[in-house]
């Protein structure tokens, strides 16, 4: 016998139907004599059909009520899963955030989560019920209702997980799993049967947006083992582990991660002189706005080239800064652009395997496709290429390092 967690994603309670779907799926756990916490996010929708209803009232609503009024797309949602596991004769009972024990701290909207008192939940369980969490919600000290940010149903599960010891944390969503790659731009990518919460915290941050990145670093910290799995389809679905793989088939690369949301600016003929990247980096982040990648050129005249890349809807915000900045340090000029992408290859096999990177060079060089600033990580490495290259890069690298299902022999 196994305590399990398991969330529910807005898609799969999207209807009664589903809702009634996913009532089969706990009761069909339950009766194989697990005890089962399930955490459920809004019905699909409804959080931006909440938020719509508050900005027709003000662009700018106080956040206190906000967060009174998107918590309750959860709400609908714990009673009716508990309705319908209560009309296949299980008992099952609803609690919100705070009836669930779950405090935080006092940030609306991004709230985090500080500590989880089981104790109620623990009294369902041991009679022999299931308990049915509203996701994305908890309470600060002074009893506010407060909200963890969105897509943060993913982290109340974690939470909940951690706080009750659970076997595992299962995130049931649309889709069946971790990919290597976005499928979407790679038909051959395949699932992933395990990843480590290393490689999946790289390309979360790089748009492999499967779960809410604060669930993974929550998962990681508490060792919560995580998996991620169809609501819809039978099937493993991908292990977020600890364990490193060590055995010798293992791919050096786990997946490749990209991101379209990019743009890049330099200033050019910089005097190249001690307190050079500050001058020109402070103003920015005084700006608010977040850097990526930092080159510098190596320069023979005295002066030096220094490029950087920002978000791309900094993008217009950074050029104007940096203006300003090469006046002052009497630089040559100020040029960007904001149609590249970065693509990024993750695994912590790269740690024990040398030449990626310049196998990884030599297959966009095969491409004739220009590499316009590299970074690198220890299980990491990143370049910005244009944007028009993005498909083929990715397809050519994701082939070249054996990822394509048809490659794999389980296959
Ligand atoms: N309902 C919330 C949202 O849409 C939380 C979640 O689904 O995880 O962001
Ligand atoms: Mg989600």
């Amino acid at each position: 016998m196994a305590l399990y967690v398991q969330k529910y994603g807005g898609t799969s309670v999207g209807s009664i139907e589903r809702i009634e779907a996913v009532a089969d799926k706990v009761k069909s756990f339950h009766d194989a004599g697990h005890q089962m916490v399930v955490a459920v996010s809004a019905m699909s929708g409804e959080t931006n059909r909440l938020i719509g209803l508050a900005k027709g009232i003000s662009e700018t609503p106080d956040p206190r009520e906000m967060d009174v009024l998107v918590s309750t797309g959860e709400q609908v949602t714990i009673a009716l899963l508990s309705m319908a596991l209560q009309k296949r004769g299980i008992n099952a009972r609803s609690f919100t955030g705070w009836q669930a024990g779950i405090k935080t701290d006092h940030s609306y909207m991004k709230a985090r989560i500080e500590d989880i008192d089981t104790t109620d939940m623990r009294k369902q369980l041991d009679k022999g019920g299931v308990v049915i969490v509203a996701g994305f919600q908890g309470v600060d000290e002074e009893h506010n209702i407060t909200t963890l940010g969105r897509g943060g149903s993913d982290t109340t599960g974690v939470a909940l997980a951690a706080a009750l010891q659970a076997d595992e944390c299962q995130i049931y969503t649309d889709v069946d799993g971790v990919y290597t790659t976005d499928p979407r731009v790679v038909p051959a990518a395949r699932r992933m049967e395990k990843v480590t919460f290393e490689e999946m915290l790289e390309m979360a941050s790089l748009g492999s947006k499967v779960l809410q990145i604060r669930s993974v670093e929550f998962a990681g910290k508490y060792k919560v083992p995580l998996r991620v799995l169809s609501s819809f389809k039978e099937g493993n679905g991908t292990l977020i582990t600890m364990e490193e793989n060590s055995s010798v088939e293992n791919p050096v690369i786990s997946g490749i991660a990209f991101n379209r949301d990019e743009a890049k600016v330099t200033v050019k003929g910089v005097p190249d002189v001690p307190g050079v990247a500050s001058r020109i980096l402070v103003p920015v982040s005084d700006a608010n706005i977040e850097v990526d990648m930092i080159v510098q050129n190596v320069s023979a005249d005295g002066t030096t080239d220094f490029t950087f890349t920002v978000n791309r809807s900094d993008y217009q915000k950074a050029l104007t800064i940096l203006k300003n900045v090469a006046a002052e340090l009497k630089a040559r000029e100020v040029t960007g652009t904001d149609d590249i992408c970065k693509v990024s290859m993750v695994g912590v096999g790269m740690r024990s395997h040398a030449g990626v990177a310049s196998k990884m060079f030599k297959v966009l060089a095969d491409e004739n496709i220009n590499i316009l600033a590299i970074t690198t990580s220890e299980i990491k490495i990143s370049v910005v290429i244009a944007e028009k290259y993005l498909e083929l890069a990715v397809r050519a690298l994701h082939t070249a390092f054996g990822l394509d299902a048809e490659a794999t022999e389980e296959q």
